[in-house]
C-alpha cells in the first residue's frame, strides 16, 4: 500500500522551524499587547453564507478558493479562508462595540484556500490578524498601519514596502466603476479571459492583474482619485498625513485594490522584496459595509492579515533573529542501571521547579548518557542511593550537592 502524504498545498512544521513560528507569534502577542490589542479565539469554520456575503460573491476566494462542505446536519460549512468576516461575525454576535464601544482585537491560525501552491502560496497556511472595529477615523487606520509596521520592526525585518489606496466608498465607488466598465469596454480585445469576467462583475479586480497586456491597459484607466468624494479624498489625507507624522515611508499604488470585496476606503499592503511573486507579506485596509453585508448593524472597521508563512520566510532569507532555542537546562545522568529511577525522580523534582531538565528515557549505557550530556549547561549525576554531583559543564567542577542546593543554584 502506498504511504500517506500531507496534502497538496499543506505543510509539517517539523521541530526544528516551530520554533521560528512560536518566536514570531510571541513577538506578535507582545506588540498586540504594547497596542492595547486584546486575543479572540474564533471558529475555522463558519457557515458558508459569511464568505459570500462577507468576502463577497464575486471575490476569488469565494467563486473558487473555499473549501466548503455540507456537515451531517446538512449545513453548508467553510473553512476559514481569512479571519476578518469571523472576528465581525463574533463582535456583532457578542456585542463587543454596544453602546458606541470600540474593540481592538486580535487573533492567528491557519486560513484555507484553494489555490495554486508554491512558494510562499499555500492551501493551508497562517495568519495574524489585527482588527478595529467601531472607529470610523482615519486615526484608526493609522494605529492598524503603525500596528503592522511596529511588529515588522521588532522583527527586525528590512527593506519593506508600504503601498496604499483608498478604493473609495458606496457613495463614490458606483461612479468610479461605470468610469472603469467604460474604459475596460473599449480595450476588450487586450484583456485576459479572467479580466473579460471581471468586466461586469468586478471591474476594480481587473485593476491588479498580474498578465502584463492587462496591467498595460490598466496602467491608463481612470484615476480613481478623480472619482473620491470629498468624504474618502479627506480620509485617505489624513491617513497619509498620520503615517507621515509617525515617519513611515509609504507609495500611493492607485491600482491596489485587494482581492476582496469588503474594502472601503483605505487600502494598504506591505510588500518584500525578498519573496519572489508573492511579495506581500501583509495586507489590510477598511471594510465599513462588512457589518452590514454580514447581517449586521452598520460597524466600521478597520485591518490586517500579516502572512506568517512568508515572514518566516524573510526573516530567513534576511537572517533575522528567531531568539535562541528553548533548551534543557540539565541532563540528569543515571551513574548505573540502578539509579535509573532515581534520576528520573530527580528529574522530575527539578522540572516542578521550573528548572528545564532531561534524563535518559531510552535505556542508554552511561557512556551514551555522557556524550547526549556535553551539550547541556549542566550534567547531574545520580547514584542509586540518591547522592548527586553536579558539573557545570563549562568550566569543569564537580560539586556533591543536595537537591535543594542545586535547584537554588540553577535557578
Ligand atoms: P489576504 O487575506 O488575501 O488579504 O492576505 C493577507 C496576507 O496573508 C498576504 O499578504 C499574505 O502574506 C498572506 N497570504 C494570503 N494568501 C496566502 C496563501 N495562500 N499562502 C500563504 N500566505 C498567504
Amino acid at each position: 500500500m502506498a504511504s500517506i502524504i500531507a496534502p497538496r498545498g499543506t505543510r509539517d512544521i517539523l521541530p526544528g522551524e516551530s520554533y521560528k513560528w512560536s518566536y514570531v507569534i510571541k513577538t506578535a502577542g507582545e506588540v498586540m499587547s504594547d497596542f492595547a490589542f486584546n486575543e479572540i479565539y474564533i471558529p475555522i469554520f463558519e457557515h458558508t453564507e459569511l464568505f459570500a456575503r462577507g468576502v463577497g460573491e464575486t471575490s476569488d476566494i469565494v467563486e473558487k478558493e473555499m473549501y466548503t462542505f455540507i456537515d451531517r446536519g446538512g449545513r453548508s460549512i467553510t473553512l476559514r479562508p481569512e479571519a476578518t468576516a469571523g472576528v465581525m461575525r463574533s463582535a456583532l454576535e457578542n456585542n463587543l462595540c454596544a453602546q458606541g464601544n470600540f474593540a481592538k482585537l486580535w487573533s492567528y491560525g491557519p486560513m484555507f484556500r484553494y489555490e495554486r501552491p508554491q512558494k510562499g502560496r499555500y492551501r493551508q497556511f497562517y495568519q495574524i490578524d489585527a482588527e478595529c472595529l467601531g472607529i470610523a477615523g482615519a486615526e484608526a487606520d493609522i494605529e492598524i498601519i503603525n500596528l503592522s509596521l511596529e511588529l515588522f520592526k521588532r522583527l527586525g525585518l528590512k527593506n519593506l514596502e508600504v503601498v496604499i489606496n483608498s478604493v473609495g466608498c458606496e457613495k463614490c465607488r458606483p461612479v468610479y466603476r461605470e468610469k472603469l466598465v467604460e474604459y475596460f469596454n473599449q480595450h476588450k480585445d487586450e484583456l485576459c479571459e479572467t479580466c473579460l469576467n471581471r468586466l461586469e462583475r468586478n471591474p476594480l479586480r481587473i485593476l491588479d492583474c498580474k498578465k502584463e497586456n492587462c496591467g498595460k491597459v490598466a496602467e491608463n484607466a481612470p484615476d480613481i482619485f478623480n472619482s473620491l468624494c470629498d468624504e474618502c479624498k479627506e480620509h485617505f489625507k489624513k491617513v497619509c498625513a498620520g503615517l507621515e507624522r509617525l515617519g513611515f515611508k509609504y507609495k500611493l499604488n492607485k491600482r491596489l485594490v485587494r482581492g476582496l470585496d469588503y474594502y472601503t476606503k483605505t487600502a494598504f499592503e506591505i510588500l518584500s522584496g525578498d519573496l519572489g511573486a508573492q511579495n506581500a507579506v501583509c495586507g489590510g485596509g477598511r471594510y465599513d459595509n462588512l457589518a452590514e453585508a454580514a447581517g449586521g448593524s452598520h460597524l466600521p472597521g478597520v485591518g490586517f492579515a500579516c502572512g506568517l508563512d512568508r515572514v518566516v520566510i524573510v526573516m530567513e532569507e534576511q537572517g533575522c533573529s528567531f531568539g535562541k532555542i528553548p533548551e534543557p537546562k540539565i541532563f540528569v545522568i543515571a551513574k548505573n542501571d540502578d539509579a535509573r529511577e532515581n534520576a528520573q525522580v530527580i528529574t522530575s523534582k527539578l522540572r516542578s521547579e521550573k528548572i528545564a531538565a532531561v534524563c535518559d528515557i531510552a535505556g542508554r549505557s552511561f557512556k551514551n548518557q555522557i556524550k547526549n550530556a556535553n551539550s547541556y549547561e549542566y550534567i547531574c549525576k545520580a547514584d542509586e542511593a540518591g547522592n548527586l554531583e553536579l558539573v557545570k559543564n563549562s568550566d569543569d567542577v564537580h560539586e556533591n550537592l543536595t537537591l535543594d542546593e542545586i535547584v537554588g543554584r540553577l535557578k
